[in-house]
C-alpha cells in the first residue's frame, strides 16, 4: 500500500447495533469526497462487523476493521477473534496495540508482533497503534519509549511486510482525555517514528508508510494536526461517534 491520507473511526466498545448502523448510514451518506490517495476506515465492535462490511460493500475507499484479533490461527481460545474469522467476512484491516488493550489486557510488544505476523500472513493490515504514558512524556523519554515499540513489533518484518502497516501514533494522556498533543508535538514524533523506520529500513519504505495521529482529534482540531507533513490522518476515538465530527475530520484530509 501506498502512503494514504487515512481517517479511521475507533467505536471502542460502544453503541449497539442499531446506533451503529443508523451512524454509518448518517456518515457514509453526508457528501464527502474520498480521493485516491485517501482512505476512510471504521474499526467496530466484533458483533458489527458483518453488517458494517456489508453496508460499505460500493464504497470507494471505505474499510471496516476489527478491533482485535489472536495470535493463534484457531482452536480452543474461548471468545477470541481469529485472522481466518475476519477473511472470512471480508475484513482488511486490524487495529493491534491500542493502549486499552496494552493497559487492561497486558499485552506486550512480542505478543504484538505474533499478531502482526499473523495478521500479515493472511491479508490483514494492522494498524499498529505506539504511543507513551504521561510519566514518560514529562520525563522527557517519549522517543525511546515509542523507539522500543516500533523494535519490538515491526522490526523483525521484512520491508514488504513493513509496508502494509499502518501506524498510529496515540500519546496516552491524549486518549479520551480531550487533551490534545500540539500540531507541533505531533509532527515531532512523527519525523522521529519516520526517521527511526528510515534507519532500519531506509528512506523509500519510510516515506511509504501512514503515519496517523491519534488522541483528542475531533473536528476543531483536525485541519490542523492533519496539515504537518508527517502526519497521515488519524485515528478517532470519541469524536467518531458523532456523525458531522467524523464527517468534518474525513474533509479535513489532505
Ligand atoms: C482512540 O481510541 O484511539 C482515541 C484516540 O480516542 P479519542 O479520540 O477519544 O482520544
Amino acid at each position: 500500500m501506498s502512503r494514504k491520507q487515512i481517517a479511521a473511526a475507533n467505536w471502542k466498545m460502544n453503541l449497539t447495533l442499531q446506533q451503529g448502523e443508523q451512524l454509518l448510514n448518517e456518515i457514509i451518506n453526508k457528501p464527502h469526497e474520498i480521493s485516491e490517495n485517501q482512505l476512510v476506515i471504521f474499526s467496530v465492535p466484533a458483533p458489527y462487523l458483518q453488517m458494517a462490511q456489508q453496508k460499505i460493500a460500493d464504497k470507494k475507499g471505505v474499510f471496516i476493521a476489527a478491533q482485535n484479533c489472536f495470535n493463534k490461527k484457531n482452536g480452543a481460545y474461548t471468545g477470541e477473534i481469529s485472522v481466518e474469522m475476519l477473511n472470512s467476512l471480508g475484513i482488511q484491516f486490524v487495529v493491534l496495540g491500542h493502549s486499552e488493550r496494552r493497559e487492561y489486557f497486558n499485552e506486550s510488544n512480542s505478543f504484538l508482533a505474533e499478531k502482526i505476523n499473523i495478521c500479515l500472513e493472511n491479508n490483514i493490515q494492522p494498524i499498529f497503534c505506539c504511543g507513551e504514558p504521561l510519566s514518560v512524556r514529562e520525563s522527557n523519554t517519549q522517543n525511546e519509549y515509542v523507539a522500543k515499540q516500533l523494535k519490538e513489533s515491526l522490526y523483525h518484518l521484512s520491508a514488504d511486510q513493513l509496508l502494509k502497516v499502518v501506524i498510529a501514533y496515540e500519546p496516552i494522556w491524549a486518549i479520551g482525555t480531550g487533551k490534545t498533543a500540539t500540531s507541533d508535538q505531533a509532527q515531532e514524533m512523527h519525523a522521529f517514528i519516520r526517521k527511526d523506520l528510515a534507519n532500519v529500513y531506509g528512506n523509500d519504505i519510510a516515506n511509504s508508510i501512514s503515519i496517523l495521529y491519534g488522541g483528542s482529534v475531533k473536528a476543531a482540531n483536525a485541519v490542523e494536526i492533519f496539515s504537518q507533513p508527517d502526519v497521515d490522518g488519524g485515528l478517532v476515538g470519541g469524536a467518531s461517534l458523532i456523525a458531522d465530527e467524523f464527517v468534518a475530520i474525513i474533509n479535513a484530509l489532505q
